[in-house]
């Protein structure tokens, strides 16, 4: 399938309509932002990066009955997706305390939590997607009630699979974000899961392999992202 119509160009992604109006496809940018955009940089290779590893664990998600909307990698930088209706809610999973939670809490990163956290967060950028509850969510119609539990379920169910993923592969999967949406009646799992949208640590030296790299200056962010593709896509 081919590029058609531009509709959407985002932080870290393009989005081009296709000859068939259930499909879309999903460009990956070096472009790399932080803090809504008030910082910008390049990282280079990372849309690469981010393509092959979100089609990686979107097909691992796939095997194991978790429905998403990616259909096929057609390029380095380019997957094929299902059309969705994103809700405007993002959904954080964390297993160890670091980034905002710390910040909200006054907690130290790296406390390894007692179960997994959820939070819900409004995508709305300029608030700096500020948290919400499930009232927020149905009381502004951002997603109904069956929409909503489908979302926090799976939610923890991929929390499950990708911990097990990443610790076979000596990375500790301490929190991500994931964004769901409606396609044809049902709900999938859209967007990315890469390291622009997780915090990964290699386990024993917590050493960080994301885009908190880029967030706080702390370099080798190229190296970090090429050693998540060489351990996720192998
Ligand atoms: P925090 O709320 O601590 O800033 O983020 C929690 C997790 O979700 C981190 O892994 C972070 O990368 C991801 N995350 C949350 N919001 C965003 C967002 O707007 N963009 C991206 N790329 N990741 C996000």
């Amino acid at each position: 399938m081919e590029k058609r119509k531009q509709i959407y160009e985002g932080k870290a992604k393009k989005v081009y309509e296709t000859d068939n109006k259930d499909f879309l496809i999903q460009e990956f940018k070096d472009d790399a932002t932080a803090f809504d955009a008030t910082k910008r940089g390049t990282i280079i290779g990372k849309g690469v990066v981010n393509n092959k590893v979100s089609a990686e664990l979107f097909e691992l998600l796939e095997s194991k009955g978790v429905e998403t909307h990616f259909v096929k990698l057609l390029s380095d930088r380019d997957m094929l997706i299902k059309r969705l209706d994103i809700f405007l809610i993002e959904v954080t999973i964390r297993n160890i305390v670091a980034g905002g939670m710390a910040k909200l809490l006054g907690l130290e990163e790296g406390i390894v939590l007692k179960e997994p956290v959820l939070e819900y967060h409004y995508k709305k950028d300029k608030l700096h997607d500020p948290l919400i509850n499930e009232y927020h969510i149905k009381a502004l119609g951002l997603a109904t009630d069956d929409e909503l539990r489908i979302a926090r379920e799976r939610s923890f169910e991929i929390n499950n699979i990708l911990k097990d993923f990443f610790k076979k592969r000596s990375i500790d999967l301490v929190d991500f974000k994931l964004e769901f949406g409606r396609h044809k009646d049902k709900v999938l799992l859209g967007d990315e899961i890469s390291p622009d949208t997780c915090r990964l640590w290699e386990h024993g030296t917590k050493k960080k392999l994301d885009k908190d790299r880029f967030r706080r200056d702390l370099g080798g962010i190229e190296e970090a992202y090429q050693e998540i593709l060489k351990r996720v896509v192998g």
